[in-house]
């Protein structure tokens, strides 16, 4: 529903919107850069909750006086044609028992911590929906205390992939019987 090319700027500047007041009182510094001549193709609204989240993580998790990262860049190597968002923070980071398990549902690596950024617990679940319903990815880096990268890569507008994508979006709402071999 409701599918269009997004400017990944414009999907940064919601996210900035929704942690500004956050990251000032914290002072965090947000810097962000690559990202002004891309673009995705999907829901904006699905779309920004998630780059949100991702930065408010970022935020959150993070004490007094760091920075964050956000850098655009095209991944045209292994998996072909992706639009890369890396968001890198010097926050607590993610011990490696935790790190695959963040993306579930209510998984919080700290509830006592956690609690006190309020929260539940879903954000990085619905990042992953996100990043699946629109042919991408989400990925994870950290190191203890010092920190951790989230990486949403989403198809290239235009790339062989997203022309996939968006034939096969095409066909299932045409009610397709056409099937392609596994
Ligand atoms: P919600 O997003 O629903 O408000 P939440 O932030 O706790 O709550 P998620 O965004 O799914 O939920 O994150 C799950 C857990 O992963 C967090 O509680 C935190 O322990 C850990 N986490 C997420 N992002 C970071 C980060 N950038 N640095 C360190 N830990 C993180
Ligand atoms: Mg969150």
């Amino acid at each position: 529903a409701g599918a269009e090319l997004v400017r990944v700027d414009e999907l940064i500047g919601e996210a900035l919107d929704r942690c500004r007041q956050q990251a000032g009182s914290k002072h965090i510094t947000i810097a962000s850069g690559g990202i002004d001549d891309l673009s995705v193709w999907g829901n904006r609204a699905q779309l920004a909750a998630a780059l949100g989240n991702l930065v408010e993580n970022a935020v959150n998790y993070s004490p007094p006086h760091t920075r964050v990262a956000i850098a655009g860049t095209r991944v045209p190597a292994t998996s072909g044609d992706l639009v890369e968002i890396a968001v890198t923070d010097q926050g607590v980071g993610i011990p490696e028992t935790d790190r695959e398990r963040v993306f579930e549902r209510f998984y919080r690596v700290d509830p006592a911590r956690s609690r006190a950024t309020g929260g539940t617990g879903l954000g990085l679940a619905i990042v992953k929906h996100v990043a699946a319903s629109h042919g991408g990815e989400v990925q994870v880096w950290s190191a203890e205390g010092q920190g951790s990268t989230f990486t949403l890569r989403l198809p290239e507008p235009g790339s062989a992939r997203e022309r996939h994508l968006a034939a096969r979006r095409k066909r299932d709402r045409l009610g397709g019987t056409l099937h392609e071999p596994a």
